[in-house]
C-alpha cells in the first residue's frame, strides 16, 4: 500500500499548493471512494482508492523521469539562492513533484541531464561500484593524438593524485583556429570526479573549452531536444534503465 495525505497527493499531481487543496476541500469538490473528503490531511492510499477532483478522476504516478538538454549557465542543483538552477527549467506541473538531477554537470556544461524522484534509480546510476559509462563529446585546445588516447586508457594523476580508470578516447577532428588548434573529441569515463573530463585534460596539459554529456548508462541524448528543453523518457528508455 501506498500511504500519504490527500493535500500531498494533490500538490504533487498539480492541484495546486496544500492551502489551495485545503480550500477545495472546504468546497467540497474532492471525493474518495465516492465519498466527499472532510480533512485534506487525510490518509489515502492513491494505488486503492478513487480520488476524484470535480468529478475528475486523479492520475496517480509514483515517479517521473525527465531528459533535459541542460542549457549553459544553470546549475545541477534543486535550490540555489543566487544561480538558477535546472529545475527553474521545469514546468510547476513536473516541479511539483520534486524531481532532482541524477549527477551533476558543472554550469557551463550541457547535454544529457536526466531529472527523477526516483531515489533508488537515481542511486544505481550514482552508485560508484556499478561504473555507469558516461560519454562526453568535448572541444579541447591543443592537438590530442595518440599519446592522449594512451594516457587516459592507462589512466593520467589528477591535481589531488587521484588516478583515473581506463577512459575512452576518440579523436572526431581537429580544426585551425586563430588561437592554434583546437581538437573535437569524444570521452567515455566510468565514474564521476569532480570536473573529471576538464581535469583529465588539465593533466595532459590541454583545455576543455565545450563540454556536452551525450549519453549516460543506456541512456543517450535526444538530439531533437533543444538546449534548456526537456521530455519524459518513453517506455524504452525507462525499460533500459532497470
Ligand atoms: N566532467 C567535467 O569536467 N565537467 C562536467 O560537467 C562533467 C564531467
Amino acid at each position: 500500500a501506498k500511504k500519504m495525505r490527500l493535500d500531498k497527493l494533490l500538490a504533487h499531481t498539480g492541484y495546486g499548493s496544500r492551502s489551495e487543496i485545503k480550500k477545495l476541500v472546504k468546497q467540497g469538490v474532492i471525493q474518495v471512494d465516492g465519498k466527499t473528503a472532510k480533512d485534506s490531511g487525510l490518509t489515502v492510499d492513491p494505488e486503492q482508492q478513487e480520488i476524484k477532483v470535480d468529478g475528475e478522476i486523479v492520475v496517480y504516478r509514483e515517479f517521473i523521469y525527465l531528459m533535459l538538454n541542460k542549457p549553459p549557465g544553470v546549475i545541477s542543483a534543486t535550490e540555489d539562492r543566487r544561480e538558477r538552477t535546472v529545475i527553474d527549467l521545469l514546468e510547476i506541473d513536473d516541479q511539483v513533484r520534486e524531481p532532482f538531477p541524477v549527477g551533476r554537470l558543472d554550469k557551463d556544461t550541457v547535454g544529457l541531464l536526466l531529472l527523477t524522484n526516483d531515489g533508488q534509480l537515481a542511486h544505481e546510476l550514482l552508485s560508484p561500484r556499478k561504473h555507469v559509462p558516461k560519454t562526453y563529446e568535448a572541444r579541447v585546445e591543443g592537438d590530442v593524438g595518440t599519446s592522449d588516447q594512451e594516457a587516459f586508457t592507462a589512466g593520467v594523476t589528477l591535481d589531488d593524485g587521484y588516478v583515473t580508470m581506463p577512459a575512452e578516447l576518440v579523436i572526431n577532428g581537429k580544426e585551425q583556429t586563430d588561437n592554434g588548434i583546437v581538437s573535437s573529441i569524444s570521452l567515455t569515463i566510468t565514474e564521476g570526479k569532480f570536473h573529471q573530463v576538464k581535469r583529465m585534460f588539465e593533466s595532459v596539459g590541454k583545455k576543455v573549452v565545450h563540454l556536452k554529456r551525450i549519453s549516460m548508462g543506456p541512456l543517450a541524448l535526444d538530439e531533437q531536444l533543444e538546449e534548456g528543453s526537456y521530455r519524459e523518457l518513453t517506455e524504452e528508455e525507462l525499460e533500459l534503465l532497470r
